[in-house]
């Protein structure tokens, strides 16, 4: 293709607002521009990359066996009603009405849309294992769509369902997309790791999640130096040993806390340590308000609590409704009242004895309480988020942390949505089952951005040859010089035979070309410049910088083993 006539509106200066290395190299280097908040348009080299990872996409999911199919995006609101998802999922759910007031969704994914889909058509076991995916654009009304594509509120996914008989069925496809995937992005260039993910409150499910290493990651990854334990912070267990207290307790006493609005703050006026401080914090779970206490250095890992009470129906209460409960503000709770609320606590808070905590009335705090004798706790289970260091569960040591964006799940879904929806098989007896299920994601969008997050320097972008836009970037450094325009001319047509080839013919400055050059990050780049009439031409590659140059009779041999060598 002629640069010349190729769409690519490279950019001088990025707003400040792009912060994520992707999100700024993809604006700069014209290859996506933004619609609205969440919402970018894919130009030509960008449209490119999209192709080449759905291609990898596409041969892994064949190679085991899963079929691709398309379904709508337009789902209607009565299909989400036999889920329990419409009112489940809440505002990230991009809801309209067609024009007789017919409530719809656009699709954020399709366990509800291929549900309905197989119930009518699956009907022995005899069909089954199956897997159906697609690749599709999905709408989320994220509360803070950013980083470019990391985070948008229209994207690509590559979304698969499998549909089974039976537990091991389902344990052998959930392990050939564990495969595929770990292929697919070291494919596409991205290191990921697969870590253990948290997988709601559906128990007994197993998930998940590939992680791109970055540190722009919005996710944190606990993982071990001595095993293969990695798990996301969210789902990383905390180990609980009881330590003996030597403590005796001391008198409860009220004291007065002016101003004292934060565990730092009460610390640095007790002059105590903050692990010594006990937080208080207000929850409703499913509509009942609960207490939980966790010490000053510790914070409390929501998916726990969810995972504790077996419901997703959990959510921090508002200041409002904590001021009408106990009386008073966040910063002076605690698990003294005579309301009937229950307290549960976090296992390291039982290594306490005479606690700091809320008096329950503003710029109060008691000094020297204790559990069993001033308050009661409920039960004592693991609440909190792990911090580094501390001993991991698989005992193998302490836990290391890593930032990273999660590029695609794995998910056994079990019956969760075949059981409401109706979706059942006659087994081998004639007897009537709900369909197992199995989900897969890719954000196909987000592994775009991932692989630029992982593959860049100062200048741009570095293409790891298997996405790239192009294979080959040549150069004519001034195609005013006849003999330089024709033979750029020439190794054009030749190599464009073999390869995808993008040609600089513009009549720009070189300066500006190589640095387009860099910004773009096409693996292999060859400069048809001043030596042009003696046949002479420089190789250069994107990764290493090293260029060379070569004669024009070799330099298809040349180019074929550098393309061999990089990345
Ligand atoms: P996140 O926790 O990042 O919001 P998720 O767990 O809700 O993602 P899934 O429902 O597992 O996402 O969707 C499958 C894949 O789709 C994810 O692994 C991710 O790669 C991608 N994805 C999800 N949300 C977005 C988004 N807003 N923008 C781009 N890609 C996304
Ligand atoms: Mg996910």
């Amino acid at each position: 293709m002629k640069q010349s006539k190729v769409f690519i509106p490279t950019m001088k200066e990025v707003p400040a607002t792009a912060e994520a290395t992707s999100h700024r190299l993809l604006l700069k280097a014209g290859m996506i521009k933004q619609n609205t908040s969440g919402v970018y348009s894919y130009l030509p080299l960008a449209a490119r990359v999209l192709n080449q990872i759905e291609q990898i996409i596409r041969e892994e999911m064949e190679n085991i066996n899963a079929l691709e199919i398309l379904m709508p995006v337009l789902q209607t609101g009565e299909l989400w009603e036999e889920s329990g998802r419409w009112s489940a999922y809440g505002p990230e759910l991009m809801r309209l009405n067609d024009r007789n007031g017919r409530e719809f969704a656009l699709g954020p994914t399709h366990e509800e849309v291929v549900t309905s889909l197989v119930r009518d058509e699956l009907k022995s076991y005899k069909q089954l294992p199956m897997t159906l995916f697609q690749i599709q654009t999905k709408f989320r009304d994220e509360k803070r769509p950013r980083f470019g594509l990391l985070r948008g509120r229209e994207f690509i996914m590559k979304d698969a369902y499998s549909f089974h008989a039976d537990e091991a069925s389902l344990d052998e496809t959930y392990q050939d997309m564990y495969q595929a995937y770990t292929k697919i992005f070291e494919r596409v260039g991205i290191h990921a790791r697969p870590v253990e993910a948290d997988s709601g409150a559906i128990g007994g499910s197993h998930t998940h999640e590939f992680m791109a290493l970055s540190e722009i990651g919005e996710d944190t990854i606990v993982y071990s130096d001595h095993s293969d334990y990695a798990a996301n912070i969210e789902k990383a267990a905390v180990v609980y040993e009881p330590s003996d207290k030597e403590e005796t307790a001391g008198d409860i006493e009220k004291i007065e806390t002016p101003d004292v609005k934060t565990a730092e703050a009460l610390a640095e006026m007790l002059n105590k340590p903050l692990d010594e401080i006990v937080k208080t914090m207000v929850f409703k779970v499913q509509g009942e308000y609960i207490l939980i206490l966790v010490r000053g250095h510790h914070e409390i890992n929501e998916v726990k609590v969810k995972d504790y009470f077996q419901t997703e129906g959990v959510e921090i209460a508002s200041e409002d409704d904590i001021v009408n409960l106990l009386g008073a503000h966040p910063g002076s709770l605690g698990p003294i009242t005579d309301k009937d609320v229950k307290v549960y606590a976090d296992n390291h808070v039982q290594d306490l004895t005479n606690l700091v905590i809320g008096a329950n009335e503003d710029g109060y705090h008691y000094v020297n309480a204790n559990a069993d004798r001033d308050f009661t706790v409920e039960a004592y289970s693991d609440f909190r988020f792990i911090t580094e260091g501390e001993p991991l569960s698989d005992g193998s040591g302490a836990a290391k942390f890593a930032e990273g964006i999660e590029v695609g799940q794995v998910f056994k879904l079990g019956t969760k949505y075949s059981e409401p929806m109706n979706a059942t098989f006659l087994d081998d007896q004639g007897k009537a089952q709900p369909l197992i299920m199995g989900c897969y994601g890719i954000g196909v969008s987000r592994t775009l951005s991932a692989v630029v997050e992982q593959n860049s320097d100062d200048r741009g972008i570095i293409w790891p040859k298997a996405v790239s836009p192009f294979d080959l970037h040549i150069i004519t450094v001034n195609p005013k010089k006849e003999e330089q325009r024709e033979l750029g001319e020439e190794l054009y047509a030749q190599f464009n035979e073999n390869y995808d080839v993008l040609h600089d013919d513009r009549k720009q400055s070189p300066g500006v070309k190589f640095n387009d050059a860099d910004l773009i990050g096409i693996p292999v780049r060859i400069v048809v410049g001043k030596k042009a009439g003696e046949g002479i031409v420089e190789v250069k590659r994107r990764d290493t910088g090293d260029s060379e140059e070569v004669s024009i009779n070799v330099v298809n041999q040349y180019v074929a083993n550098v393309l061999k060598e990089v990345k």
